[in-house]
C-alpha cells in the first residue's frame, strides 16, 4: 500500500466527505504532517484516525481535492481507470462520430477527477489543470489520454496558464506535452470550426452549447437570427445550415468576430446571408431597429464568478435581457443562457423574469436548457452544474 503524508480532520468535519462531497476546505482540518506540500498527495483522516481516502492538496479555502475513496492509490493505473470510464461514457452517449470528434472528455469532480478539465478536437487533445495537483500529474494524464483505445488522439496540449492559482507560481507555461501541430480544423454534428487553442478563450472553443446549438438549428428556418457574444460563431453555423434568412455575429472581441467569419466561410462559402461586427453588446442591442430580428441568442460570459457578484450579475441578466424582450418582433424566439456557476437556475429564471414583466409582453417558456452530457453533474457535487438557459416565445 502507498503511503501518503496524513491530514486528520477536526472532530465532526468528515460528514460531507462520508457523502463523497469532495472537497475539504481549510476550515475542516485539524492536522496537517509536516512536509506537506502544495499539489502533493495525501491520505485524509476523520479525526478517529480513519482513513476516508485520497487526494490533491494546496493552500487555500479548498485545501484538498478528493481523488479516490478508502486506501486506492493516485497512480498511473488510477489515471488509466478514470481516463477509460470517461472515453467510455463519451463513447455511449453518441458523441464519437465521424462527423463529430470535438466533445469534452474530463469535466473535473462531474467524471471524478476534480482539477481536471480535457477537451478532444480531432486529434488533438487540450488539458487544463486547475490545482496544482493536476499540474504536477499532466504527464501521467497525458500518457493516459494517447493510451486511449477508442479515441485517435496524438496531441497533447496543455493550457493551463490561467486556470492554475497565480499564488502557487508554478510556471504552468502552455505547450504541447505529447505531439506536435496537427490541423485546427475540428468537427461537431457535420460542421467545421477552427479551434484556437492557442490564443482563444478556455480550451478554444465552447463544446458546452453543442446540444443548445442543435435546438436553435431547429427554430432558425426562415429567421432573421442575432447570435449575441457570438465567440467563434456556433450558434451562427448552425442558424444559418438551419435555413435562417440573416445571421447577424457580434462580439465586442475583433478576434472572436474574425474567428466567426472565417468558421462560418468553412461551411458556408459564397453564403451571403451572414454578417459579424465586432462591437459592445450593450450597445448594439440598444442601437438596433425594434423588431429587426425574431431570433436572438444571448450567450454573454459568466457575470458572476464568485458569491460576491452575485446582485450585480442579476441586474446585468435582467438588463441584458429587458433590451431583447423591447426589441425582438412578435412571435420572436429568444435563447437566453447563464454560465455563471454562482447563479442558481433560479436566480436566473427570475432575473429574466423581471426583464419579461417590465416589458409587458406575452412571453412563454418553450425549453428549459442544460449543461450536454459530456459536461456531467457528479450527484455528490451540485456545484458542478453551471450552464443554464431558457427558450422564450415572445408575442
Ligand atoms: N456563444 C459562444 C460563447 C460565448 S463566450 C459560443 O457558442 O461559443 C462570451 C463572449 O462574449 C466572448 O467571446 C467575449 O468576447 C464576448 N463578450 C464579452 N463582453 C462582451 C460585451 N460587452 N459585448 C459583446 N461581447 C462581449
Amino acid at each position: 500500500m502507498t503511503t501518503y503524508k496524513k491530514i486528520t480532520l477536526r472532530k465532526g468535519k468528515e460528514d460531507s466527505l462520508k457523502r463523497f462531497h469532495p472537497w475539504v476546505f481549510s476550515g475542516a482540518i485539524g492536522h496537517i504532517d509536516e512536509g506537506v506540500e502544495e499539489g502533493d498527495i495525501v491520505a485524509v483522516h476523520a479525526a478517529d484516525g480513519s482513513l476516508i481516502g485520497n487526494g490533491h492538496f494546496q493552500v487555500g479555502s479548498i485545501s484538498v481535492r478528493m481523488l479516490t475513496w478508502g486506501d486506492e492509490p493516485v497512480d498511473e493505473k488510477f489515471y488509466a481507470q478514470r481516463l477509460n470510464a470517461a472515453a467510455m461514457l463519451r463513447k455511449s452517449l453518441g458523441l464519437m462520430r465521424a462527423d463529430n470528434n470535438s466533445f469534452r472528455l474530463v469535466h473535473g469532480e462531474g467524471d471524478f477527477l476534480p482539477g481536471l478539465v480535457i477537451d478532444v478536437y480531432g486529434s488533438t487533445a487540450v488539458l487544463q489543470a486547475h490545482s496544482p495537483g493536476m499540474h504536477f500529474d499532466r504527464h501521467k494524464v497525458a500518457q493516459a489520454i494517447v493510451a486511449l483505445p477508442d479515441l485517435d488522439v496524438r496531441n497533447v496540449y496543455y493550457k493551463s496558464e490561467t486556470t492554475l492559482p497565480y499564488k502557487a507560481a508554478l510556471d504552468a507555461e502552455n505547450g504541447y506535452i505529447i505531439g506536435q501541430y496537427d490541423t485546427d480544423i475540428a468537427m461537431e454534428n457535420g460542421l467545421r470550426f477552427h479551434v484556437d487553442w492557442l490564443r482563444g478563450q478556455k480550451t478554444g472553443f465552447f463544446v458546452d452549447q453543442r446540444e443548445n446549438r442543435t435546438l436553435l438549428e431547429h427554430y432558425s428556418h426562415g429567421r432573421k437570427v442575432l447570435n449575441m457574444f457570438c465567440y467563434t460563431g456556433g450558434f451562427s453555423f448552425y442558424a444559418l445550415r438551419g435555413g435562417a434568412a440573416l445571421v447577424h455575429s457580434v462580439d465586442s472581441s475583433a478576434k472572436a468576430v474574425s474567428l466567426t467569419n472565417e468558421n462560418v466561410l468553412l461551411n458556408f462559402p459564397e453564403d451571403n446571408r451572414h454578417q459579424a461586427f465586432a462591437t459592445d453588446a450593450f450597445k448594439y442591442l440598444a442601437e438596433m431597429q425594434h423588431g429587426q430580428y425574431d431570433l436572438i441568442i444571448l450567450d454573454p460570459p459568466a457575470f458572476a464568478k464568485h458569491k460576491s457578484a452575485l446582485k450585480n450579475a442579476l441586474i446585468g441578466y435582467r438588463k441584458l435581457n429587458g433590451k431583447a424582450f423591447e426589441k425582438i418582433a412578435p412571435g420572436g424566439i429568444l435563447f437566453t443562457f447563464s454560465c455563471s456557476q454562482a447563479v442558481s437556475r433560479e436566480q436566473f429564471r427570475l432575473a429574466v423574469f423581471s426583464a419579461a414583466a417590465q416589458s409587458r409582453r406575452k412571453v412563454r417558456i418553450l425549453h428549459q436548457l442544460s449543461q450536454p452530457a459530456d459536461h456531467p453533474i457528479n450527484i455528490y457535487h451540485p456545484e458542478g452544474e453551471y450552464l443554464k438557459g431558457l427558450v422564450l416565445y415572445v408575442e
